[in-house]
Order: structure tokens, then C-alpha cells, then sequence
């Protein structure tokens, strides 16, 4: 058996694929050893040995003919709230318990087409709802690097099982966070890209204004290489981008000299705890010896991103959500027949999901929508133009991901708006429509990890990538 280290990244093994070293049918079995070995840390609902062992059959013979497809070889785990045809997909919810979708998302289908193998589908906070991934039907998630803490949500299960070595690559889905932040709790690399860059076609519904699929990686060459497949224009997402196809790897290695970086004002860090600033700053000092300009940007309206983003995410959440009703697909609660819909949907969902529905519905109503709805689509016009404005001044923000390390199982739970405050450096990204990156960079005095963030203009993923690349290699030094 090869070196876990070469296993474990997919550029190294292809090789040892190639020069027959070792069988794609061994590393799937590699990866579903890890996963029953850390059954505790609870990231997966289904896993699908039985199918990956059998995709792995297709992938040795593409490499005996010397056909190796794009990823061939590469296993991948996805959230759960991603379709996947004939195959479970539950988005942790007690409504969703019984449902096989019959058709694959269009991410689904990409990878596929290019040889990569599923898994498993993993844990989330239900619906894609949640900061901790402690609000799943299946239970919660636990951190890899300290089974006391959360290991962030709603995307935790997709974030432990690369950080755990459970699989080579993981999607996730982002609607305010959910990708950034987990991947910041236990380590590794989180990208979520510009709004339509990627199809959202078999992704269920939270906030179809903000929903994005991200991807978790434990190395930024292997992102880029995923997002490269799975990106551009789908006949089947009306929203998806007019670009055919994305091409952030080749460039990835390429060095811009002169950055103009835009950093957090005062008045925006103070969100940040101390932990998490002395890491930024020790990032900003290297980043200035390297001879990079940090330009101090005015986020005008930080005050109003996360009522703006719970705001929008629920109104739309209450919408997307009225379809589980019990009748078409899914759990039905049968004990009495006039209003199963309502016991249904009462004894379906779990309180956060109904929390939302119901900020969701008033935000939404006849009463009350001028108040709120329609003052947050304003607040966010506002947000979107100001990054607009502050993007073309510099060539990235860098910003923490999160205000604080992960945080104690329950530490968060009876206070919402406390938990909602997770999201405060991630939002305004997913209201903006802008891509962005979580760079694992230091952990701190009890070994939890910190991660930070580069963000740029819509659809600059590309350059996202490069400039993630360059950065990553100078804070990480
Ligand atoms: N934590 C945020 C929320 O609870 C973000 C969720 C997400 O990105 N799916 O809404």
C-alpha cells in the first residue's frame, strides 16, 4: 500500500494510478475504512460503498486503456441536500426521509462524466439551515480536531469528511457561509463561487436568490481542478452564467506583482474576537513585507448584512418550503386525514426550519412585506454596488471567514441571533453574488483552527484562484 500522503492528494495519485501502483478499487476501500472508523464524528447519512466500489471497476479500466477522464479516481462526498438519482438525498430533514430523486443535479452528472466517485451523501444542518450542524435530524456533527466543538455549518459533514480523510474532495452549498465558515472550523480550503457560476439544477431550494454549491478541498490545485468541471453555463439553470467553461487551473501558478488588497475598516473588525484578529494581523504584516498595498475599504453598510441576508433567506426559504406538504413527495404524517398537512409539516420539520418559515411568512406578508422585504432587496442593492465600488479599487478583500474559532456544542443554541452573527464575514459575499475562498492559515492557543478569506468580482474565479494561491503561500510562511 502506498503512503496515506499520496493517497490522499489526487494529483500524486493519479500517478501511481497511471503507472499502475495502485488499484482505484483500493482507494475507495481506503476512504470507506476512514469513514467506519470515525463513525463517531457523524458526517455521513448514506454511504454508497457498494456503488463506488463499482465505479472504481469503471475507472481501472479507463486507466488500463490508457483513457483516464478528467478525475478519474477522484472520490468525492456530497451534501446531502445535492440530488443524486435512486440515491437517498434527505437534506437531514424528517420530511425528506424516504426520498430518491430520479435524476442526478447537473454537478452530479459532471463529475461523473469525468470519473469521479460518490461516496457518500453527508450530514448537514437541516435544509442548509444552521451555523453549528446541530440541527439535523440525524444528529449532530462533531469537529475532527476537537470532538467538543462544532465543526460549523450548514455544509459540516461535507468539511469533516475531507478534514478527516474520508474523500478526496467534498461539495458543500452556500447561502450565506456554509461553506466558508465550516471549512474555516476544521482546516482546510472552502470556496464558494459567484452567484450562477455553478448550476444549481438538483440542489434543493433554501434561498434561490443566494444558494450556491461550494467545494471543500485539503489543497487549492484540487479545488480549481473540481470547480473547473463542474462549472459554466447549464441549459438546465436558467440563472447558471452565459460562460461555457471556467479555466482557473492553468493559471493558478501565475504571480501578479503590485496587489492592491482591501482589508477590513475599524469599524468592521470589531466583530472579530482576539484569536481571530491576531491572525489576520500577522497575515496583514506579511502580506505588507511582501510589498503589497493593504488599502483600508469602507463596507458601508456592515451594519445591515446579516438582517438583510435573514431577511431574504427566509422569505425565500418560507416560499421554497411550502412544497412539503405531505401530498407529492416525502413524509406524510397520516393520523388524521382533514388536516395532515399541518401535522405533517409540524411533525416534519424541526424548530429551526419552522423558525425560518415563520420569520419567512411575516417578513413576506400583506402587512408587513413593505417593512421588510422590500427594504431588504433595497439594502442589498446597496450591498452589491458597494462591492462593485470598493472592487474596483483594489484586486481582493481579505477578511477573516469568521468572528471566532468553532465554539462548544450548545454554547449557541438558545440564543439565534447570537448564532446568526457566525455569518457576519460571509454574507455580504453571497448578497454581492461576488466568489470567495476560505484559506486555512493558523490555529489558535487550544489548536482550533482560523481561516481567512479572498474575495473578488463576480465571475472572477480565476483570478480568485491565482491570487488565493499566491497569498496562501506568503501567510502561510
Ligand atoms: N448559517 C447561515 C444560515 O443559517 C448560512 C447557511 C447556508 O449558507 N446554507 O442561514
Amino acid at each position: 500500500m502506498l503512503s496515506e500522503n499520496i493517497i490522499n492528494d489526487y494529483f500524486q495519485l493519479r500517478k501511481e494510478y497511471e503507472n499502475n501502483n495502485i488499484s482505484v478499487s483500493e482507494v475507495v476501500q481506503y476512504f470507506i475504512k476512514n469513514i467506519n472508523d470515525n463513525e463517531d464524528l457523524n458526517a455521513f447519512i448514506t454511504v454508497t460503498d457498494k456503488e463506488a466500489l463499482e465505479s472504481a471497476k469503471i475507472s481501472e479500466t479507463h486507466f488500463a486503456n490508457k483513457s483516464p477522464r478528467k478525475l478519474e479516481g477522484l472520490v468525492v462526498a456530497v451534501k446531502d441536500n445535492i440530488s443524486t438519482k435512486d440515491i437517498s438525498t434527505t437534506c437531514a430533514s424528517k420530511i425528506l426521509e424516504n426520498y430518491n430523486p430520479i435524476y442526478d443535479a447537473t454537478v452530479i452528472d459532471r463529475l461523473k462524466n469525468e470519473g469521479a466517485i460518490i461516496i457518500g451523501k453527508t450530514n448537514l444542518d437541516e435544509f442548509a439551515m444552521g451555523s453549528s450542524n446541530e440541527n439535523s435530524f440525524y444528529g449532530k456533527v462533531l469537529n475532527p480536531v476537537d470532538k467538543d466543538y462544532v465543526p460549523g455549518g450548514s455544509s459540516g459533514g461535507s468539511a469533516v469528511a475531507v478534514a478527516a480523510n474520508m474523500c478526496h474532495i467534498s461539495l458543500g452549498s452556500e447561502t450565506g457561509g456554509s461553506v466558508r465558515q465550516p471549512a474555516s472550523f476544521t482546516g482546510i480550503y472552502g470556496m464558494k463561487p459567484s452567484y450562477g457560476a455553478i448550476s444549481r439544477w438538483g440542489l434543493i431550494a433554501f434561498g434561490s436568490s443566494l444558494d450556491q454549491i461550494g467545494i471543500f478541498s485539503r489543497s487549492l490545485e484540487e479545488n480549481s481542478l473540481v470547480f473547473d468541471v463542474i462549472s459554466g453555463k447549464d441549459k438546465n439553470d436558467p440563472t447558471s452564467t452565459q460562460i461555457e467553461n471556467f479555466n482557473t487551473l492553468e493559471n493558478i501558478n501565475h504571480k501578479q506583482d503590485k496587489l492592491k488588497i482591501g482589508i477590513l475598516n475599524e469599524e468592521s473588525l470589531k466583530f472579530a474576537d482576539f484569536d481571530v484578529l491576531k491572525v489576520y494581523q500577522n497575515s496583514m504584516i506579511k502580506l505588507e513585507k511582501a510589498g503589497y498595498e493593504l488599502i483600508e475599504l469602507n463596507f458601508d453598510y456592515a451594519k445591515v448584512w446579516i438582517p438583510t441576508y435573514y431577511i431574504i433567506s427566509t422569505a425565500e426559504a418560507s416560499s421554497n418550503l411550502s412544497r412539503y406538504d405531505g401530498v407529492l413527495y416525502g413524509y406524510r404524517n397520516e393520523s388524521d386525514s382533514d388536516d395532515f398537512i399541518k401535522k405533517t409539516r409540524d411533525t416534519g420539520f424541526g424548530s429551526e426550519v419552522k423558525r425560518r418559515i415563520l420569520l419567512g411568512t411575516y417578513v413576506l406578508s400583506a402587512g408587513h412585506h413593505e417593512a421588510y422585504y422590500l427594504k431588504a432587496l433595497k439594502a442589498r442593492r446597496k450591498i452589491k454596488e458597494n462591492y462593485e465600488n470598493m472592487l474596483q479599487n483594489v484586486d481582493l478583500i481579505f477578511l477573516p471567514t469568521t468572528p471566532t474559532p468553532a465554539f462548544k456544542f450548545g454554547e449557541k443554541t438558545d440564543n439565534p441571533v447570537k448564532m446568526y452573527m457566525s455569518d457576519i464575514y460571509t454574507v455580504a459575499a453571497n448578497l454581492a453574488g461576488a466568489p470567495a475562498i476560505s484559506i486555512p492559515v493558523d490555529k489558535n492557543s487550544n489548536g482550533l483552527p482560523i481561516g481567512l478569506q479572498v474575495q473578488t468580482g463576480r465571475y472572477e474565479e480565476e483570478k480568485l484562484y491565482q491570487l488565493s494561491k499566491q497569498l496562501s503561500k506568503i501567510i502561510n510562511t
